[in-house]
């Protein structure tokens, strides 16, 4: 292998994301006997190798002639701490290109949200990612890395990962299931701990579907009537609230497992009494959580957050309909990090 092929390898030769059974094929190809697969996977998964040469059981020469072959890690470029001591990373990709990951640590537990794009294709009005365009997909490896690098920075063991940082999972379906993979069999998080949530792209669902992860699907409904999830979600247009949900039955039948509804709330807008009703008509048949947000407020919209009674009023109804309902009081608001206010910036 040439210098420059070490140095440029397409990403398929990027290490992370890779099994073991993977890895071991490699070290092979490299010219290395096969347990050295094994050594190379616990350094890349349990011990945060970030380059070749980190890797102090390989032979001297090798760690030499490879340091610069390319792991697939990023830089932390800015780390901000909220005083609910959840972290916001800027991350910086090979390429320069910077994306967001949230550490959210709780009493047991360590939730990582990750981002699956640059920036988001979809443009939801009263999101802060979409304003900022579209710039490209991210590679499994890149997902698994905002993980470790979480989980390094923090030293504790990530038990939960939800795909709700920047961008949209379902429009890089294969990385993302690639991601999941991997943080599931390399990384060791159950799949019952992963959470995608979609706002919904047309037979994405199905095709998830078909993997039969065990995973959380969370769906991103936002709105109790077609015309009013179009006045906010511009993608809707083309997916009607009709076809989305029967998807989502679909899912169901074909997983075994049920759908999580994420339902933003902003004033005046979409957390009236009757919304909540036609909201319970919707979800009828559905076995099934429903997550209320209420709206964090980023600076390009004028929406405001609901007052606690319109938030309570609003639970009471779907509680009423016996739908279990939670509330996402969030994190990191402080440091721009909560729902809704990714964007690639230290503001
Ligand atoms: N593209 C995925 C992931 C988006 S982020 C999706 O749409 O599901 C996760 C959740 O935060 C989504 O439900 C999203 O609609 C919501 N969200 C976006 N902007 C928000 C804001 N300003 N306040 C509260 N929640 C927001």
């Amino acid at each position: 292998m040439t210098l420059q092929t070490i140095k440029q390898p397409s990403t398929d030769e990027v290490l992370l994301g890779k099994s073991l059974e993977e890895l071991t094929a490699w070290v092979q190809k490299q010219g290395q006997p096969a347990y050295r697969g094994k050594q190379l996977y616990q350094w890349l998964y349990q011990q945060g190798a970030r380059s070749l040469s980190d890797i102090s059981v390989f032979p001297k020469k090798w760690r030499e002639e490879m340091a610069d072959y390319p792991v697939g890690r990023s830089t932390i470029h800015y780390c901000s701490v909220a005083p609910d001591a959840t972290r916001k990373y800027l991350l910086r990709l090979a390429d320069g290109l910077i994306i967001e990951a949230v550490g959210i640590p709780t009493a047991k537990r360590l939730t990582v949200c990750v981002s699956s794009q640059v920036g988001c294709p979809m443009d939801c009005d009263f999101c802060a990612t979409g304003k900022g365009g579209f710039t490209r997909n991210l590679k499994a490896h890149e997902i698994v890395d905002q993980v470790l690098t979480v989980q390094e920075d923090f030293g504790q063991r990530v038990s939960n990962v939800v795909f709700m940082g920047m961008g949209e999972p379902m429009a890089n379906l294969e990385e993302v299931v690639a991601a999941v993979k991997s943080l599931n069999r390399d990384v060791g998080i159950g799949a019952r701990s992963l959470t995608v949530s979609t706002v919904g792209i047309p037979g994405k669902i199905q095709q998830l579907a078909q993997h039969r992860l065990q995973i959380v699907l969370a769906v991103s409904l936002h709105a109790s009537n077609q015309a009013l999830r179009e006045q906010l979600i511009p993608s809707a247009k083309k997916y009607t609230l009709d076809n989305l949900l029967n998807e989502c039955r679909d899912y169901v039948q074909v997983t075994g497992r049920r759908v999580t509804f994420e339902y933003v709330l902003l004033a005046g807008v979409n957390d009236l009494p009757e919304n909540a009703r036609e909201l319970v008509r919707c979800l009828k048949g559905f076995q099934t959580h429903v997550n209320l947000i209420p709206y964090n407020p980023i600076s390009e919209v004028d929406y405001q957050r609901p007052n606690k009674n319109r938030i309570e009023k609003f639970t009471n109804i779907l509680e009423e309909a016996k739908i279990a309902v939670s509330v996402r009081y969030s994190r990191g608001l402080e440091a721009d990090a909560a729902c809704g206010q990714l964007r690639a910036s230290k503001a």
